[in-house]
């Protein structure tokens, strides 16, 4: 089953630094009769101040279009744009 992925972009709560990351709006626990976790919910780890868990916001999320075939593919844009945003 292809998994349609997008790049996020997420707010640290504690230096509150942005950051991409490679993630799906389902991760398949409904499937499992388990809630969904929403971004916030969900654990992350910052790049910036090494803050790991939940609590992240969600500053911009790109469209789902691509499936996982695609994904190597977020995750070296994702690279980039954090490269980028951190210089
Ligand atoms: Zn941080």
């Amino acid at each position: 089953m292809a998994t349609p992925v997008r790049l996020v972009k997420l707010k640290c709560p504690r230096c509150a630094a942005s950051h991409w990351v490679v993630d799906n709006d389902f991760r398949g626990l409904g499937l499992l009769g388990q809630r969904e976790l929403d971004y916030d919910e969900r654990a992350y780890h910052c790049p910036q101040c090494g803050e790991g868990g939940s609590g992240f916001q969600v500053q911009k999320k790109t469209p789902v279009a691509l499936t996982l075939r695609a994904h190597w593919l977020f995750e070296i844009l994702a690279r980039h744009l954090g490269a980028r945003r951190n210089r």
